[in-house]
């Protein structure tokens, strides 16, 4: 391996966390390109559970430097506390995270305003921490960011008019109390303090490692079909979480990224609001999200559950340019009679294999199904693929060849052992 990016080819909460964790094994380097404490990575590692917001999941693996690139926007409060909580739990952070100046601040403004904003009709369901309103000052040349907290007064001026413009804009549309900058401005320096000695020029290690013919695995944090451009706009995240992001997100040019491994969960699901044309209806999509454990790593939140839809993530696979698929969560389909795949949709009168381009027409496709058997066997301790049940093998296949991308590792459960390659080389622990 030399670099490759880990992309999710559905609405997020593919799974993506676990395929980082195994393949970190053989990295140097694991790189956040985009996304912030919006994402919610669950790694098991044994019987330790591990939710990841900011920190990437190499962080596991002693031997692996992390970045947090300057696509990704920063809540100082929240990595500050993350990385104390892993610290606590044995794993040194310190000299192993490097934080990129360039990483956006996430401030207490932007999270008021997305929780007050993403209200009535045109709610798409926000996590709620202020990545949106973040990404809208970094585009619009407001944002203030983690390198500004080097200079005092630069980021005391930078935040004091971010302040007042925000205490304008939420006093004016929401009758919302002004903050006070002067309090916003100490509290932030006082994480300046925890935070700086992780800052530095983080695309510049990646550039280096990469140079040096370092292995780097570049970690995506939300799905394609979240990505600001690519996704099913509105009802997306505020930046590039495709493997696009990655040359803009890490600074490294777009021909060293290495190779996609899109990662795809055996069955589909969404959070928030959004067109989802696999959604099973609510006794059905509760059998599956109790059973997967189907419910928000950030928020709690339910997650919607469908069938897997397989117009959407060869749509995906495409325009992340996928080599490989990572299939997780196959396991929690033991059980089910028989399993379906959406190999097209019915949209106004026709049949069509593309993906729509707009919400508003993927709101009216209906799935065309694939059926397939199901099986009842436990797979949870099958680490080869000869040993899969047929039925099982089948299933592979026919996401394979429907995403029209080899399956290369499939996932059985949590744990990293719980991992089987049919071809790219999995991590060894
Ligand atoms: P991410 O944000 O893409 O990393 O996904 P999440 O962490 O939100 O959700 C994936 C969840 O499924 C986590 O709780 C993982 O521990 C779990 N998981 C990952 N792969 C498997 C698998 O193959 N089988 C089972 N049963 N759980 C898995």
């Amino acid at each position: 391996m030399s670099s490759r990016v880990v992309v999710g080819l559905q609405w997020g909460d593919e799974g993506k966390g676990k395929v980082i964790d195994v393949l970190a094994g053989e990295a140097d380097l694991v790189v956040r390109y985009q996304g912030g404490g919006n994402a919610g990575h669950t790694v098991q590692v044994g019987h330790e559970h591990y939710v990841l917001h900011l920190v990437p999941a190499g962080i596991l693996r002693p031997g692996t430097t992390c970045v947090i690139g300057g696509g990704c926007v920063v809540d100082p409060e929240l990595l500050l506390a993350e990385i104390a909580q892993l610290e606590s739990r044995g794993h040194r952070v310190q000299g192993r995270l490097v934080v990129s100046a360039r990483a956006h601040l996430v401030l207490p403004a932007h999270k008021r305003w997305d929780v007050l904003r993403d209200k009535g009709a045109n709610r798409i369901g926000t996590t709620g921490r202020g990545i949106g309103p973040c990404y809208a000052d970094k585009v619009a040349r407001t944002g203030v960011r983690v390198g500004d907290l080097r200079d005092p007064d630069l980021f005391g001026n930078l935040t004091r008019a971010n302040v007042a413009e925000k205490n304008t804009i939420l006093s004016a549309l929401y009758g919302e109390p002004p903050s006070d900058p002067e309090e916003v401005v100490k509290r932030y320096l006082y994480f300046a303090e925890r935070l700086l000695p992780h800052v530095g020029d983080a695309e510049a290690r990646v550039r280096e490692a990469l140079g040096s013919g370092k292995r780097v695995l570049f970690e995506g944090a939300q799905g394609l079909l979240l990505d600001v451009d690519a996704g099913t706009y509105p009802f997306v995240t505020g930046s590039s979480a495709g493997p696009g992001g990655v040359a803009t997100g890490a600074g490294v040019p777009p021909s060293q990224t290495g190779d996609v491994v899109g990662v795809v969960k055996a069955y589909a699901t969404r959070v928030g609001e959004g067109p989802f044309p696999t959604e099973l209806p609510p006794e059905e999509a509760a059998r599956l999200r109790e059973r997967g454990a189907e419910f928000g790593a950030t928020t709690g939140r339910p997650r919607r559950c469908g069938w897997f839809d397989a117009v959407a993530s060869r749509y995906a696979a495409a325009v992340s340019g996928a080599d490989h698929l990572a299939v997780t969560k196959l396991d929690i389909l033991g059980g089910e009679k028989k399993l379906r795949l959406a190999v097209a949709y019915k949209l106004d009168g026709r049949e069509t294999t593309e993906f729509p381009g707009d919400a508003v027409a993927l709101h009216r496709a209906e799935p065309v199904y694939r059926e397939l058997p199901g099986w009842t066997e436990d797979i949870t301790d099958v680490t080869s693929e000869a040993r899969l049940p047929e039925a099982c093998r089948r299933y592979l296949d026919a996401i394979e060849e429907e995403v029209g991308v080899p399956a290369s590792l499939v996932s059985v459960g949590p744990e990293r052992r719980q991992s089987l390659a049919r071809g790219v080389e999995v991590g060894r622990e």
